[in-house]
């Protein structure tokens, strides 16, 4: 181990920073809100260091100075209780001499960006108050420091500050309770894992200080589950949303759809139980009565059901009927919002849905063929600026081009058909309400494919930058 981690209680505690740039300021903020009384000096202050004097001193709080000089070691004797020192100038040579000062004085000494000259150096910082993770490489990957933070900060939701804060207020209570260690790691376990912390995430403190309370009062413990309906976006894991990934790392059984991709199917957590309940078309093994039920069993047994669909749950989805039921029952539940397929695909088509020069609205319509039919509101969707999205609309494709013409819309109106968007296989095929159904069979289109049409699709060629090469090759 090449550093001791340690948690610095700096609370009233002397500071000296030299220097007045961005680089001081960095760590003027970090000290400042550790509570730390603050000397600066330096040659030249940045804007932002004046303003902070100016608010300390408008506040009477008194926890900064500035000494408008150039080093010298007699700062580092001026204020002999000093914890800690921070060489911030744009000097490597006078940095280091800051640094042999502070340690001859026996103080803490830290250089910026010279890990070899600095007694202490500071980790990179995920805050959830009063947890905290310090994250450091000595100074050799910055950059893979960076990498590992954004992926904790993704897996600790921002509420997380709250409920270690709940967990404080109760934390006596449940020791006076549960004389056995043992016991009280697994009522804290439970605690962490289950809805009362989801309450705490979501902002419904007391809500959870309620359940909390409830939990500590009965001796016999009772036990539901809950249900997380999430959007599993497009096709892409990388446009999940964090509160998706960390509920579907949670998840004891996934009921999951055909629209889900792997790569988002992958993230579920090792242990989970996958249950694939899609339909292909003409296939009712599993009914929507079968699903519903599904999930009301699983979550009376106890279990955290993730329930994961394509896209947004609640566009074109069914979400609202799954949700139904489990409200009837009295089941707990959450909705994630996903990507819906009209967003992804138009994002990593290059094809904006609105624009000020083309459509100032947008729809989004359910195109599937029922019995050869296509029962929809055409006079609305050939009203002019605006833009139609349709999804499950592969197999109506040329009825669709057809009515829209039918009904008075320009024959060369542009139109797109996006093949698995956002996906690594992603095609875009462009053309026009006549020549765009034979240029989609040629190619072979295979479901799931979204059809957007509008002057708007005119664009594609100016904006498309997501996997330029299908492009090349097919169109
Ligand atoms: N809830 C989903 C839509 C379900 S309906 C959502 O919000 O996206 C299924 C239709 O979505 C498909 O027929 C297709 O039109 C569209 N779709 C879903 N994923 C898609 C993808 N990766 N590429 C193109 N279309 C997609």
């Amino acid at each position: 181990m090449d550093y001791l981690p340690l948690f610095h209680n700096l609370n009233n505690r002397r500071v000296l920073v030299i220097g007045g740039g961005e680089i001081a300021l960095r760590k003027v903020r970090l000290v400042q809100e550790a509570g730390a009384i603050i000397t600066i000096v330096a040659r030249d202050f940045c804007s932002d260091l004046l303003e902070m004097d100016a608010v300390d001193k408008q506040q009477g709080i008194g926890n900064l100075e500035l000494i408008r000089a150039p080093y010298q070691q007699q700062h580092i004797h001026a204020q002999p209780d000093t914890v800690l020192v921070i060489a911030a100038t744009n000097d490597a040579q006078i940095n280091r001499e800051v640094s042999q000062h502070a340690q001859a004085a026996n103080m803490l000494a830290n250089v910026v960006d010279d890990p070899g000259y600095s007694t202490v150096i500071f980790p990179s910082i995920v805050d959830r108050s009063p947890i905290q993770i310090a994250i450091s490489s000595g100074g050799d990957a910055p950059v893979l420091v960076r990498l590992i933070r954004t992926q904790l900060e993704s897996l600790f939701p921002a509420g997380m500050s709250k409920l270690a804060a709940l967990a404080g207020r109760f934390r006596e209570k449940v020791k006076a309770k549960f004389s056995n260690g043992a016991d009280r790691k697994a009522f804290w376990e439970d605690v962490f894992n289950g809805p009362i912390a989801e309450q705490a995430y979501n902002n419904n403190i007391q809500t959870a200080e309620r359940l909390l309370q409830d939990k500590l009062d009965t001796s016999t413990e009772f036990k539901t589950g809950e249900v997380y309906l999430i959007g599993g976006g497009p096709s892409d894991p990388d446009l999940l949303t964090f509160k998706a990934l960390r509920l579907m790392q949670q998840a004891d059984i996934v009921l999951y759809d055909r629209l889900v991709s792997k790569p988002v199917l992958n993230l579920v957590r090792r242990d989970a139980t996958r249950i694939y309940v899609g339909k292909t078309a003409g296939d009712h093994s599993v009914t929507q009565d079968n699903i519903n039920q599904k999930l009301v069993d699983y979550a009376l047994k106890g279990y955290r059901v993730v329930r994961l669909k394509g896209g947004d749950p609640f566009i074109f989805g069914r979400g609202g009927e799954e949700l139904e039921m489990l409200a009837e029952q009295g089941i707990p539940f959450q909705v994630v919002p996903g990507i819906t397929a009209a967003s992804g695909c138009a994002s990593y088509a290059g094809i904006p849905l609105t624009h000020r020069d083309h459509a100032q609205s947008v729809r989004f319509i359910a195109g599937h063929h029922r019995s050869g039919k296509l029962d929809l509101n055409w006079p609305e969707l050939i009203q002019p600026n605006q833009t139609l999205v349709f999804y499950m609309g592969l197999n109506g494709l040329e009825a669709i081009c057809q009515q829209l013409q039918d009904h008075g819309l320009d024959a060369t109106t542009p139109i797109a058909l996006i093949e698995k968007g956002t996906s690594e296989h992603q095609r875009v095929f462009t053309g026009n309400l006549e020549t765009l159904p034979d240029i989609v069979r040629a190619a072979d289109a295979k479901a799931p494919t979204l059809i957007i049409v509008g002057t708007v699709v005119s664009l594609h060629n100016k904006l498309a930058w997501f996997n330029q090469d299908a492009v090349d090759n097919h169109e």
